[in-house]
């Protein structure tokens, strides 16, 4: 009898240990994909990830053909599909990669239920993060709260599962079932186009994210540790979305960089290392702590008086706020569906703190544009900059907008490339624009407040009341 091989977040042949489980059983296979409605067990889809989806689903399609094999597409409740497909079929058994957060496991578990209830045989895999997130726990059996003792423990655990190879040959079914029509799921944006620049920069599949994995190891890694907080320069993996959509797993990633240490220097490879645990840390407190996306970590932020202000969030959004290095990184997201970790700490801060909105309308509007969103490192992340967040930057740990620009874009390479109206603008003024003489404007062909906004406010002013806010909701640290 067949086995699906239900696929989510895992659109990859290599490392994929339900596959390849299910290759080694010696039946025939029938890889799935469900389109499940929104807000099940994929969370909502953002629309910059709906366009990778449908690309990753197309790859991944064409790298089972060469097996013998093909992927199946169907729409819907994932318990109603499987269990059509099984009558369907007479498949015996499903297997998939497990996956940790909650809206994903609020699916599986029922659906792992009611098939081994009709004698289907289930089997789940690990493989999506480094480490399970119950294997990884403090000295008192608890998850962990803070990063460093987390890298420590999981630095500890070794090496992950040694990643499993890619199938040879996946044997077909006697009939293929019937298929949906990728296209019909009108999963790419029609008019505007706006996602003409993603490709840029991206293109998603298996394919790419091992050559992108080659060409960062070989090229940057050795840069790493110094050149990875300046966004002009081209210095980071750019993994995030592949990882994202499970093109590559992270235990792949982990065992590429064994035996670098010494031609790239040992601390690129912690530190890279150390990033990608970043990865598996926001996957522990998702676990962990269910409620991560949508409540404050840190309770006493509950009473926190935020001014939302409709007019001002779209000025943030189209990246229109008068502070180059956050519109730079604004408009990076429309245009090419990522931002530099560096810019967004510092676009997430200007949201939080400098225009006092509430930390989960910046981290819905990520979740939309991000080709990598990621419901873990998404709002462990945003909760870490607002402050409200496990082992958070300090609320009183503002960004200057002007010195970060100025120290980790000093040239301004950045700015110029994503605001081309402050293109030619002298490197003195390129962030702080609102500062430049007349005569250095009109040089660099800008009517002041015209072609380029001025400040939606004083970053001096805003940070006072920041810090007034704060000290309203009673707290003192
Ligand atoms: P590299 O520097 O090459 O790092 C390698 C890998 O490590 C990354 O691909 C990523 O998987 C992981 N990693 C690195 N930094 C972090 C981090 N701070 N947290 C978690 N994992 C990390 N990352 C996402 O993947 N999805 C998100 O939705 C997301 N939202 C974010 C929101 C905010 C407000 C902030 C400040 C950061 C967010 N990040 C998110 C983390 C980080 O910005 C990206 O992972 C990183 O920019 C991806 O680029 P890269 O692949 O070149 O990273």
């Amino acid at each position: 009898r067949p086995v699906i091989v239900w696929l989510r977040k895992d659109l990859r042949l290599d490392d994929n240990a339900a596959l390849a489980a299910a290759a080694e059983t010696g039946a025939p296979i029938i890889p799935l994909y469900i389109y499940e409605p929104e807000s099940a067990g994929t969370g909502p889809l953002g629309g910059a990830q709906k366009w990778w989806l449908h690309h990753s689903l197309a790859a991944f399609g064409e790298s089972l053909r060469p097996l013998g094999s093909r992927l199946v597409l169907k729409s819907g409740g994932a318990r109603t599909v499987l269990e059509e497909l099984i009558r369907e079929t007479s498949a015996g058994a499903v297997f998939w990669n497990r996956r940790y957060d909650p809206l994903g496991i609020a699916v599986d578990t029922p659906v792992k239920q009611a098939l081994k209830a009709d004698d289907i045989a289930v089997k789940s895999f690990p493989g999506q993060i480094l480490h399970e997130p119950t294997r990884l726990l403090t000295g008192g059996g608890k998850p962990f709260r803070v990063y460093t003792p987390f890298w420590n423990a999981l630095d500890r655990a070794g090496d992950p599962l040694p990643p499993a190879d890619a199938p040879r040959r996946l044997h077909a079914p006697d009939g293929w079932p019937q298929s949906e029509r990728l296209d019909d799921w009108n999963l790419l944006p029609v008019k505007p186009d706006w996602a003409s620049g993603f490709g840029e920069i991206f293109t998603p599949g298996e394919a790419e994210a091992h050559r992108r994995l080659d060409a960062f190891l070989s090229d940057r890694l050795e840069y790493y540790d110094s050149e990875r907080d300046f966004p002009a320069k081209d210095a980071t993996s750019l993994l995030s979305p592949h990882l994202a959509m499970g093109e590559i797993s992270p235990a792949r990633i982990w065992h590429a960089t064994k035996g670098l240490g010494g031609r790239a220097g040992h601390d690129n490879l912690v530190r890279f290392r150390k990033e990608l645990a970043w990865r598996d840390f926001c996957y522990h407190l998702l676990y962990h702590f269910p409620d991560l996306p949508t409540r404050n970590w840190n309770n006493r932020f509950d009473a926190f008086d935020w001014h939302f202000d409709a007019a001002r969030f779209a000025k943030w959004t189209k990246g229109l706020t008068g502070y180059p290095i956050v519109d730079a990184g604004m408009r990076q997201l429309w245009r090419h569906g990522t931002m530099h970790n560096r810019v967004r700490m510092i676009a997430a801060s200007f949201l939080v703190k400098d225009l006092l909105i509430d930390w989960r309308h910046g981290e819905r509007w990520f979740r939309d544009t991000l080709v990598d969103a990621d419901p873990a490192s998404n709002a462990a992340n945003w909760q870490w900059v607002a402050g409200s967040g496990a082992d958070a930057s300090p609320w009183f740990r503002i960004f200057n907008p002007v010195l970060q620009g100025e120290k980790f874009d000093p040239k301004g390479d950045y700015v110029r490339e994503f605001v081309p109206e402050l293109a030619k603008l002298d490197d003195k003024y390129i962030h702080r624009p609102f500062e430049a003489p007349a005569d250095v404007l009109s040089r660099a062909g800008i009517v002041p407040g015209e072609a380029y906004p001025q400040p939606l406010v004083d970053h001096a002013d805003a940070r006072r009341k920041a810090l007034a806010a704060y000290a309203a909701t009673g707290q003192t640290g």
